[in-house]
């Protein structure tokens, strides 16, 4: 199974936070993004965020991989103190072939995906031809606030930070 993860951190070592998803996968990651820097989205007087865009092959159902994002969310102590605020690692499963739920536990694709610049301006860097639900990407990113757009800006790959 095939799966997009989308990763993002504004708390404590934001790099080794990332690493620590690009470690739980390797040897399944088809393609990834560099590391952008990203303003924080709806709450904003909190630090800015790293965010990537994973594509990963797996063998576990999509629950599963929820679970294993899950678990590295745990092991980052991840602290939430309000809806949108700061948070040492999200992980989330923005899209997966072949497959969508409406199940609350995981809604694939992500109902979020298709307006979040730091998760599309990433996804297009890991894949050119992508597509959302049969849309490209180039498309829905040309329907963001292109201010959105511009703040997203590429780090590097993440060896290289
Ligand atoms: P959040 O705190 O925003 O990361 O949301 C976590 C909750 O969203 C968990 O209870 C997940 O079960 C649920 N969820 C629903 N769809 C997804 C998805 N596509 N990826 C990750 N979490 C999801």
């Amino acid at each position: 199974m095939r799966a997009v993860l989308s990763i993002g951190s504004n708390m404590d070592d934001r790099v080794a936070l990332l690493r620590s998803v690009f470690d739980e996968f390797a040897g399944q990651i088809v393609a990834a993004s560099p590391v952008y820097a990203t303003p924080p989205w709806g709450v904003e007087n909190q630090d800015e965020f790293l965010n990537a865009v994973l594509i990963v092959e797996v063998e576990e159902t999509p629950l599963g991989l929820l679970r294993r994002g899950q678990r590295l969310e745990a092991a980052a102590e991840r602290k939430r103190i309000q809806k949108w605020g700061p948070r040492t690692l999200d992980v989330d499963i923005v899209d997966i072939s072949s497959f969508t739920s409406t199940d609350p536990r995981l809604v694939v694709p992500h109902p979020y995906a298709r307006e979040r610049a730091f998760v599309l301006v990433p996804w297009l860097a890991a894949d050119p031809d992508a597509t959302l639900a049969g849309t490209p990407l180039d498309t829905l990113i040309a329907d963001l606030d292109p201010e959105e757009v511009a703040a997203i800006r590429p780090l590097g790959p993440i060896e290289e930070l």
